[in-house]
């Protein structure tokens, strides 16, 4: 038995469109599993990658801003594919501003995305695992910002350090149903959500200095992370973080 493969399982990965979230569907379905993305933007790009690795392919169109679509992205992932086995809560928002100005809409719309929704559809994915007596394997997608205080980003620090609590705390009690939950932090990669930060080209190259690797991540070094916490390799991990970072942290 190999234990990274995937084959037989389904994976719902939310914002597979682009980025992170598309390089992860990807990895998965080259270990074999099937995948559903859940987003707003059509993942034509990642479908055409994913049945190109010989694996089925479900979009289910929705907005994580509230907890509204949840029943109904459960429903269409069990429909097309059948009952999820992993779970990717990657689809994440940022907001910058100072601290002194920071507004309420920018600190909902954060928390909103980047917490609250991860947890009403872990809780609806971990319900369906325990009803069919089903392990399963919940991955969440932190960041250095769960660790360090990052700056001019109150609303995601503070949705990033939050999920890492209720990282732990699922783990805790979900290890017990055989459901691994765990998170990745990655460190800083070339996406959109960084445009804003390499655009500046001072704090590009500050950053770069303190990257033992001496590069940013792209998209595809976070394939071995998430294969690994999706797969039985790390049946029996819970409740820790894995930072891909090139080293950050290490620093
Ligand atoms: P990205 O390219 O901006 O991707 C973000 C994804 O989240 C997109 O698919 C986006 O969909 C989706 N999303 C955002 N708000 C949404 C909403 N309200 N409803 C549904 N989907 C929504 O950025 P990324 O870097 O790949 O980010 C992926 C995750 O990694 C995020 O959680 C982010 O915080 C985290 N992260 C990134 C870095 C980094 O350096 N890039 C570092 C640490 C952690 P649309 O395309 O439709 O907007």
């Amino acid at each position: 038995m190999n234990p990274f493969s995937l084959q037989g399982k389904v994976a719902l990965v939310s914002g597979a469109n682009t980025g992170l979230g598309q390089a992860m569907a990807i990895a998965l379905a080259e270990a074999g599993a099937d995948v559903a993305a859940v987003g707003r933007t059509d993942p034509a790009d990642t479908a055409q990658a994913v049945r190109a690795a010989g694996r089925r392919f479900h979009w289910v169109e929705a907005s994580l801003d509230t907890t509204a679509p949840v029943p109904a992205i459960i429903e269409a992932v069990e429909r097309e594919l059948g009952g999820i086995d992993i779970l990717v809560n990657n689809a994440g928002t940022i907001r910058r501003n100072d601290a002194l100005d920071f507004s309420e809409e920018d600190w909902d719309a954060v928390m909103g995305v980047n917490l609250k929704t991860v947890f009403f559809l872990s809780q609806a994915v971990a319900r369906r695992l325990v009803e069919r007596k089903r392990p399963g394997k919940i991955v969440n997608i932190a960041s250095m910002l769960s660790f360090q205080g990052g700056i001019r980003v109150a609303s995601y620090t503070a949705s990033k350090s939050g999920l890492l609590g209720l990282t732990r705390l699922l783990a805790n009690e979900w290890a017990a149903h055989g459901i691994n939950v765990n998170a990745i932090a990655p460190g800083y990669f070339e996406t959109n959500n960084t445009t804003a930060l390499r655009a500046d080209e001072k704090r590009q190259r500050e950053i770069v200095a303190r990257i033992p690797a001496g590069r940013w991540g792209v998209p595809a070094d976070l394939a071995g992370a998430v294969v690994f916490l999706a797969a039985a390799a790390s049946d029996y991990v819970h409740g820790t973080v894995l930072p891909v970072d090139g080293g950050w942290l290490a620093r």
